[in-house]
């Protein structure tokens, strides 16, 4: 038996994104772990995680080998957690601050199409800086989208971050669809990898933001995995079912 393991990023690859799992995925990934070890790697907080691919934290847990939201700062391999650093430990309140001031200044002065609330979430592994704000409703965020598409309001906001906090050891990524991520470098998605990278000789990891800049792009790009880009969750199940047959596990 050949030690291999799948890993999916969730928003966008096993659920559309900020949406919940469909009954078909959840089936879907209940039969492919007959075969493989599966583990999920997210960038957003545990309870959010939890919402949208389980009925409850136990749940969720019992869904995957292993569970990783913020990129792996939270982990767990079946029920035991692993202990966690936080982002306020190794970038000191000082810096921390400037960031936080830097950023809410910068939307100060924005005009969107909207704006709503929760600007910044802090979570343990990064803060998350959203233009128009975390509280904003779905069609608000579509709104969102399609004007970042147009005016790269992200894309702008992420360079001068670069620019101006070159020195501070931080990476900077357009994550999902209303923010850019801020954390340590090598806090990205790779971060979880050493968790579990002696166990297996093959990785798989499939997500959809794999371009230079999107959240999925470095573990996509690391040479412990071998990276998948995928289009959605039915482009999931189908480039899986591929990896699957190629291993003569389709059955
Ligand atoms: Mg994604």
């Amino acid at each position: 038996m050949s030690r291999t393991i799948l890993v999916f990023d969730v928003d966008g690859t096993l659920t559309p994104a900020r949406q919940g799992i469909s009954p078909e995925m959840t089936a879907f990934l209940a039969e492919t772990r007959r075969k493989l070890p599966l583990a999920v790697v997210g960038g957003s907080d545990l309870r959010k995680i939890t919402e949208q691919l389980a009925k409850d934290h136990e749940h969720l847990l019992s869904l995957f080998d292993y569970v990783f939201s913020e990129n792996g700062l939270v982990g767990y391999k079946g029920t035991e957690i692993y202990p966690s650093q936080t982002i306020q430990s190794v970038l000191g309140e000082q810096r921390l601050q400037e960031v936080i001031n830097y950023a809410l200044r910068y939307f100060s002065e924005l005009t969107l199409p909207v704006k709503r609330g929760n600007f910044i979430e802090f979570r343990k592994g990064m803060l998350n800086l959203s233009p128009i704000g975390r509280s904003c409703s779905q069609s608000e965020r579509d709104g969102f989208v399609a004007f970042d598409n147009e005016h790269k309001i992200r894309e702008k906001f992420a360079a001068k971050l670069r620019e101006k906090f070159s020195d501070y050891g931080l990476s900077f990524a357009i994550g999902g669809e209303i923010s850019v991520d801020v954390f340590p470098t090598g806090w990205d998605k790779t971060y979880c990898l050493k968790y579990f990278e002696s166990d297996f000789d093959t990785i798989h990891f499939f997500g959809d933001r794999t371009q230079p800049g999107g959240n999925d792009h470095e573990i996509f790009a690391d040479p412990r995995t071998v990276g998948h880009t995928v289009k959605g969750p039915a482009d999931t199940i189908r480039q899986v079912s591929e990896v699957l047959e190629s291993l003569k596990l389709s059955q």
